[in-house]
């Protein structure tokens, strides 16, 4: 694999700024995933690697290589798209072999059985793709991107026409493949969890620009912006205002009492912040709680809603000036304690608190 630059890279379209200021850097060998909602410009940043489009400003470099000038099919790069457009009336080697047969590549053949055997379907290279499933069929269409070796992969929602079960098991098998070719992948995707289980680094985009880059769980534990901690899994948010800060604690006031966390996972060190803390890592408590490891409390608040969910069950409770308050408990031997109108504390870790 090579590492692909997009330096300052800026895409206007006729009335539509798509990407509005994109600087990368994916290192070689690296799983990467760009994670946006729809619209975002991810499709848009992959064609401008591979060539399909212009960038308005910018450079882009793949291995060190300025490619921004080159054609299309001189830069080494595939990609696989969520429609996999395999040659029905050929059979699956065939499918894999033929870029390198119309280059005239000698030992087309036996590469396409090795890229076969890659995604584990040697054993069907001789059957056309409308006798496969559609996560064989999706398989095929990587050893077909992948057979020539090329330095970088782009995978644009590849897994989006699969079912859910069959999406999870096909995350783990590509990621899995692509630690057995050391290829550098950039895999785009709408789906937190999708992204988040495949990718060493994922980068969250909106509106045409990086949020926020990072590993999963960096991401997850302490997102910097509301958007991405809303689109990585649930947030609950509160606005506070900075009272203090001492000994590396940030003290804030939220419209329903005092929190504390870290200094370093703040933002800011002073004036309006937003608070924030995820679900799970909040415990309900039925009485005011004797504060063991759990320093910050909010509450009393009144149960609004249980909704079980097998292993969890989610809770929102209304904490006066303060608003809904989502938990996910965990239930571990009997279940939901908790039904609608107990009276309520919340609590929990500072250090799980970002802000
Ligand atoms: P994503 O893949 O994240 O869903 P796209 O990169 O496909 O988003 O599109 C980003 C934005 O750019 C969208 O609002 C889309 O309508 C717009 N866009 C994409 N291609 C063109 C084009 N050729 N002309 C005008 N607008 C475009
Ligand atoms: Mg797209």
């Amino acid at each position: 694999g090579a590492d692909l630059q997009l330096q300052g890279i800026r895409k206007v379209f006729p009335g539509f700024t798509a990407i509005e200021e994109l600087d990368l850097l994916i290192p070689a060998g690296s799983f990467f995933a760009l994670l946006g909602p729809s619209g975002c410009g991810k499709t848009t940043t992959l064609r401008l690697v591979a060539g399909l489009e212009d960038p308005s400003e910018g450079r882009i470099l793949i291995g060190g290589q300025d490619v921004t000038a080159v054609k299309p099919h001189k830069r080494p790069v595939n990609t696989v798209f969520q429609s996999y457009a395999l040659f029905p009336h050929m059979t699956v080697l065939e499918n894999v072999a033929f870029g390198l047969r119309r280059r005239k590549v000698s030992d087309a053949v036996p590469k396409a059985h090795e890229a076969l055997r890659l995604v584990e379907l040697d054993h069907v290279a001789e059957r056309r793709p409308s006798q496969l499933s559609g996560g064989q069929q999706q398989r095929v269409a990587l050893a077909r991107a992948i057979v020539n070796r090329p330095a970088l992969l782009l995978l644009d929602e590849p897994l989006g026409a699969l079912d859910l079960k069959l999406r999870r098991q096909m995350q783990l098998e590509l990621k899995s493949i692509q630690a057995e070719v050391g290829l550098t992948f950039l895999h785009v995707t709408h789906d937190q969890e999708e992204a988040m289980t495949m990718a060493d680094t994922v980068a969250v985009m909106n509106h045409g620009r990086i949020e926020q880059l990072g590993s999963p769980q960096e991401l997850y534990e302490l997102p910097r912006t509301g958007f991405v901690a809303n689109f990585l899994g649930q947030s609950n948010l509160f606005p506070a205002e900075v009272e203090s800060t001492a000994g590396g604690l940030l003290t804030a006031r939220t419209a329903g009492g005092v929190v504390a966390l870290p200094e370093e996972r703040a933002v800011a060190r002073t004036g309006r912040i937003t608070v924030g803390i995820r679900p799970e890592k909040l415990r309900l408590l039925g009485t005011e709680p004797p504060r063991d490891g759990l320093e910050n409390v909010l509450g009393p608040g009144r149960i609004v809603d249980v909704s079980f969910a097998g292993a969890s069950t989610q809770y929102i409770l209304e904490i006066s000036g303060l608003g809904e308050v989502t938990v996910f408990e965990q239930n571990l031997v009997f279940g939901s304690v908790f039904s609608p109108g107990s009276e309520v504390w919340v609590a929990w870790r500072r250090e799980h608190t970002f802000g």
